[in-house]
């Protein structure tokens, strides 16, 4: 990739590797799970099949990241543990993150038919998501035994809020009602008021599931009297227990054991310090923009996959820019962005009030948005090709400390994009006029932009100056006042030089 002059911005990228001997666990749960459960009609206090969709999409993940070892959900929530030595993107925390994100939103949105066939997702779905960072397995095994205590918790207080509910108190009475209640009031009520005694509601919603690679029985042939032989295999599969922090659980499956370490002793009480460090957040710097670039992963596999026109799709930009716009709608922060190919850019008003939330929060939320969008939208503008994998995007969000800079910025990804776009333009044409790949390589090796305008115009006949804006400029997506309402525009300009924001000073006002 060539340089330029704006290439300086990069600078501002901060290292985020989480070091050695930290184990990594990703946390992710549903952005407002609330409204998502009303609009699809899920069952409270509980909805079993909700919860089986979760548990398929925590197995899928970890089958497709082996560096996942273990996994415990419950509710909206799923928490993923990698292996303690796991080489995985470098152990950059923002990469791990909005990938493990991305990849179970996208599986979330595929297998939703699975589970509810009779009902159409009315909107993206969407997680948001921390990396707990474990210093040592004492750590780990009192998240563990944190986020359980939370599901046994919460959990009974659903049932007992829902009981109330059913039995025809608003939500408002019987959350009065609750107030104040503790462990053994809330059985009582629910053992004299409903008869139901919580103890035998389900395992999956009172104890969680946690996602493993089991030793279990598989059919391997049958002889011929037709009887199965089974042997020992392993497979990733779900269980639900009771204890997942106890030595019990934990010291009796090797692969944890290996690879995490035994737990010493049994924890007797979740010590506060310790969820106060789980619960802590840090933010992004004030008063600077923050940007937050996806970019799809492994694309060019994803592109040959689903047969993308070369050098560009144009359905496959415009997918990516229907689903910045969608961005727009969601993030209200978010007053500009910028996409080429499989990437797009987002800016943060610099007031933004996001901007004082865990930057976690922002980069999960907004990749995870952006891939439920890209699935959902996917059938409108590739009609007649289905998705033979998951799309999935990483993400990151950077800081820069003044407008100029901001402008490089984009500057540095407007001129990357003219960059690329002219080489593929010349690499395909020379290509698709017979010569192989690797004399096309050798035939551009080296050459600058004027020379590759010559070899479009002398060769082929094109004026590169003619090919599409979207192609040559990519795609800024924005809000804009049109008679006194605004809308999010898509347009293909030079964001580059000065006339664009000068005709649109409000943007980085
Ligand atoms: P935020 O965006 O801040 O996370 P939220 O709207 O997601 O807010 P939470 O407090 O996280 O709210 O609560 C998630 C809600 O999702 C639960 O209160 C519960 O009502 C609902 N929920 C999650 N899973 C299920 C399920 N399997 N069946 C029924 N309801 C569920
Ligand atoms: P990584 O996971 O490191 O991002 P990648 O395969 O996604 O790897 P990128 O450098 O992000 O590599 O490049 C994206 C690739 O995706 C392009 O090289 C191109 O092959 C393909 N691609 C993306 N969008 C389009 C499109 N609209 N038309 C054709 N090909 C595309
Ligand atoms: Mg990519
Ligand atoms: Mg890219």
């Amino acid at each position: 990739m060539a340089n330029s002059k704006y290439e300086y911005v990069k600078s501002f990228e901060v290292e985020d590797e989480i070091a050695l001997p930290n184990v990594i666990v990703v946390q992710l749960h549903g952005r407002e799970f609330v409204r998502f459960c009303k609009a699809h009609e899920l069952r409270k206090p509980y909805d079993e099949e909700a919860l089986e969709l979760m548990n398929s999409c925590a197995e899928f993940v970890q089958r497709k990241y082996p560096d996942i070892l273990f996994s415990y959900g419950f509710n909206d929530e799923y928490s993923f543990v990698f292996k303690k030595k796991t080489k995985f993107y470098e152990r950059r925390a923002s990469k791990i993150l909005s990938l493990v994100t991305s990849c179970f939103t996208s599986v979330f949105v595929d297998k939703w038919k699975e589970f509810f066939s009779e009902r159409e997702l009315k909107y993206p779905p969407s997680f948001s998501g921390r990396v707990i960072v474990c210093a040592t397995v004492d750590v780990l095994q009192h998240y563990l035994a944190w986020r359980q205590h939370e599901c046994y918790i919460t959990n009974q207080y659903r049932a007992c809020f829902w009981a109330l509910v059913n039995q025809g108190r608003t939500e408002k009475e019987a959350e009065e009602i609750l107030k104040d209640t503790k462990k053994q009031d809330q059985n009582e009520m629910l053992h004299q008021q409903f008869n139901i005694n919580y103890n035998n509601l389900p395992k999956i919603f009172r104890w969680g599931s946690c996602v493993l690679l089991m030793e279990v029985e598989a059919i391997v042939k049958y002889d011929k009297d037709g009887c199965p032989i089974t042997r020992l295999k392993k497979q990733i599969s779900t269980v639900h227990s009771q204890d997942i922090a106890r030595r019990t659980f934990w010291n009796q499956k090797p692969s944890l054991v290996k690879e995490l370490g035994s737990f010493v002793e049994d924890i007797r009480r979740i010590d506060k310090d310790y969820v106060k460090y789980f619960q802590s957040k840090n933010k992004l710097m004030p008063y600077t923009w923050g940007v937050i670039r996806i970019d799809g992963c492994h694309f060019h596999k994803f592109a040959d996959v689903h047969k993308f026109e070369k050098p560009n799709d144009e359905q496959a930009l415009k997918l990516m820019n229907e689903c910045a716009v969608g961005v727009l709608h969601e993030f209200r922060e978010v007053i500009f962005s910028y996409g080429v190919s499989d990437e797009y850019s987002f800016i943060l008003k610099r007031s933004s009030h996001l901007q004082r939330t865990h930057p976690s929060d922002i980069v999960s939320s907004v990749v995870s948005f952006f891939t439920s969008m890209y699935m959902m939208k996917w059938k409108a503008f590739f009609p007649l090709t289905d998705l033979v994998c998951q799309p999935s995007f990483d993400g990151r969000v950077v800081c820069y400390s003044s407008t100029d800079i901001l402008r490089d910025y984009l500057s540095w990804r407007q001129v990357d994009c003219h960059i690329n776009n002219q080489y593929n333009t010349c690499f395909w044409m020379l290509v698709k006029s017979g010569k192989s790949r690797s004399e096309a390589q050798q035939i551009l090796k080296g050459t600058q932009s004027q020379e590759k305008m010559e070899l479009l115009a002398n060769n082929f006949g094109i004026d590169y100056n003619t090919i599409g804006q979207m192609l040559r400029l990519g795609s800024s997506a924005f809000w804009e006042e049109e008679n006194g309402c605004s809308k999010v525009v898509v347009q293909h300009c030079n964001i580059i030089d000065d006339s664009f924001w000068e005709a649109h000073p409000y943007i980085l006002a």
